[in-house]
Order: C-alpha cells, then structure tokens, then sequence
C-alpha cells in the first residue's frame, strides 16, 4: 500500500468539526467534513443532546428487540417518516449499517441489484452479502441501466425482486442523479429504488428533505436511505419507506437485529434536529450560507473546476502520489483536505475533495480558493 501511495493514517483533532480545526495545535481550515450545515457544534443542537442525556440516560443497553427500544428512538422514526412524507422509517447505528442490512434483507438469491458504478462502498458491500445477482451501470448511464432492467425483468421473472440502487448527491464527485429518469424507468419495468440520500438530506429539497423531494419524484422511491451523521451533525443510519417494508427490516436486517440500539440522546437530539431545526429559521439561514459559500467559490475558481452541483466540489488530480503531494502542499497552507484515493475512487482518479459549510466564513472560501488556484 505504501508503494503505491495507498496507505492511510488517522489524524487526530484536537477540537469539535468546524470550520477551522485545531491539529496538535496546527490551526486548519477544514475543507473535508460532511457537517453541512454546522450542525456538530450548533449550540441548539448541543444543548439538545444534553437534554436527551439528562433524560434518557448514556446508553441503550440492547438492540431494539431486546429492551434497547428507547421513547426516543420511536419518536426520532415517527419525526422521520413525517419529514419524508413515508409510512415508516427505521433507524440503524449508521449510514453503512442501514445500506448493508437493508439490502440483505431485501434481496437474495434470485433477485437482481443493479448498481450505479459510483455507489458507495456502503451500498456495494450490501448488494455483495445479499446474495443477489449484481449489474453495474456506467455513472448516470441511463440506456445501459435501462438495458438492464429490461435484462433483469426477463431473468427474473414474476419470482424475483429487481432492486435500483444510487445516490442522489454523489459522495466522491458532488454531481446529482438523475432521478426523474431513473424513476420512470424503475416504474416501467416493475423494480424497486433506492436512494442513498446521504449528501442531500438536510441540505437540499424542501427543508432538506432530499433530492428526491427537490425533483418531485419522492413518491416514486420505495426505500430512502439517509444518514443522521453529515448534515445533521450527529450519528446514524435511516431507512424510511412502507411500513410492510420496515416491518420486514425490524425481523430481518441483521445490522438493526444484532446490534446494540443507538444512545438515546442521539436520537432525541435527531428529533429535534428534523422537527424544529431543519424546517425552521436556523435550517433556512444555514442552507443559505451554505449556497451562498458555494456560489462564492464557484465565482472566485471560474472555470478551472466543472460548476459545483452540491456541497462537494472533487479536485481532479490523477495519480495517487501526486494527490497525496496536492493534500500534503494544501496542509502545509493552513488547510485540511484529504487525499482520496483508491479504493474510494477508481485508480489513476485520485482527488481533494473539498466539502463546504455553513459555518465557512467569506474568508474561508476565499482563501481557499486563492490556495487551489496558485
Ligand atoms: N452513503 C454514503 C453515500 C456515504 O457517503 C456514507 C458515509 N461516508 C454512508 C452512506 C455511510 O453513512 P454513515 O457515515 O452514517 O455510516
């Protein structure tokens, strides 16, 4: 891994996630964090915590099915299934958790999962445990996926489940899928879908709802998968969908099943994050800073990178080494920006990839881009 400038190491912070952090007492810029809408460190979102940790305690002792089943985490999926206009919704330990225990549950032997090329590692390594058939469309490639519905539908027959699996907001590149698209065809040739809406939930669509709320086609997803840990700024995995569905995940997702139920306090600070936050003021204002810090960077870079479509603007570099260089140049700057590389993205497409929030100053973004641009 070392030779090929693939090996990692953890760096330690010695501060909350913010926009500037503290490195063994190196002050960073910090252009890498999910945290949006600065939500980690928000006064309102730490004093909910507390509340919850006063009230209901440090952990949860069990899974769900055992007596982990806290008031709060009934609550947070009540909040989530209003917010997302569902049925239901579940809550899982995390983002990885919810993709690979929902796809194990739902899928199997003789079903298909077709697969956006850029999906996360989260939701390929579900569709791999599943035991499902697994097809790959090129990034965004409609015809192809198309070509393999019609595929799938014929293998499958009336027996089996065809399940469409993307992101909405991509985590590597920050563009958009084109879910309108993918929806009518998913439609046309009877499958299911699902959207990983990890890099859109609480920044984009009605009160941050998602992507799939933005474009109108909500409905139309059967299984929405979400994350509490990026612009929520707390902890978390969420499925929201049918209730016949999370009835079947509450009996067969392992990740949910064996595992311990996530600390309550957590969950009731989601709930306040989705109920008042989100839909209110302080939602409103901080999605505006975030577009507003996003439209500065675009205006101040020109067009030396393609137009951000989200948060997350990927610095093409190409080689891993040189990306590493790039990172380790940037860092030496006053400025945090990981290298990502193979596995995450494809080899010879190492990056910076940059993720803004709203807790950026003007100056932030400025500086940064002036940095990017030397
Ligand atoms: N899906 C995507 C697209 C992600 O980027 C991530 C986190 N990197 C996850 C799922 C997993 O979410 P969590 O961090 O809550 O496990």
């Amino acid at each position: 891994m070392r030779d090929a400038a693939l090996f990692r190491s953890l760096r330690t912070l010695d501060s909350p996630q913010h926009a500037v952090v503290d490195s063994g007492g190196q002050p960073l810029r910090n252009f890498s964090s999910n945290d949006y809408l600065g939500y980690a460190a928000d006064p309102e979102v730490k004093a909910a915590l507390i509340r919850g940790v006063e009230r209901w305690g440090a952990g949860s002792g069990a899974s769900r099915l055992i007596c982990g089943s806290l008031g709060p985490h009934a609550a947070l999926e009540e909040a989530l299934a209003a917010f997302k206009g569902t049925e239901a919704a579940l809550t899982f330990s995390s983002g990885y958790a919810a993709a690979t225990g929902t796809l194990t549950a739902l899928a199997g032997r003789g079903d298909v999962i077709i697969l956006d090329k850029l999906c996360h590692a989260s939701l390929i390594d579900g569709a791999r445990s599943s035991g499902a058939t697994i097809r790959v469309f090129p990034h965004n490639h409609l015809d192809r996926l198309e070509h393999l519905l019609r595929w799938a539908a014929a293998e499958t027959g009336a027996q089996g489940r065809v399940i469409v699996v993307t992101e909405s907001v991509f985590s590597m590149d920050g563009d958009c899928a084109p879910l309108r698209e993918i929806a009518a065809l998913k439609d046309h040739y009877g499958a299911l879908l699902m959207v990983d809406e990890a890099h859109a939930f609480g920044t984009t669509g009605r009160d941050g709802r998602g992507l799939a709320d933005a474009l109108g086609v909500a409905d139309q997803v059967d299984i929405h998968m979400g994350t509490l840990s990026k612009a929520a700024g707390l902890h978390g995995g969420t499925i929201c969908g049918s209730r016949k569905m999370v009835d079947l995940l509450i009996n067969a997702a392992r990740s949910f099943i064996y595992s311990t139920a996530p600390p309550p306090a957590v969950a009731a600070a989601a709930t306040t994050v989705i109920t008042e936050l989100l839909p209110g003021p302080s939602g409103a204002e901080k999605r505006r800073l975030l577009s507003e810090r996003i439209a500065a960077f675009a205006g101040l870079i020109g067009d030396r990178i393609t137009p951000p479509q989200s948060a997350i603007v990927p610095v093409i570099i190409g080689s891993e080494a040189a990306a590493l260089e790039r990172s380790a140049a940037m860092l030496a700057q006053g400025f945090l920006i990981p290298a990502i590389r193979y596995p995450t993205v494809a080899r010879g497409s190492a990056r910076l990839r940059v993720t803004f929030t709203a807790a950026h100053g003007a100056a932030d973004v400025a500086a940064l881009a002036a940095a990017l641009l030397q």
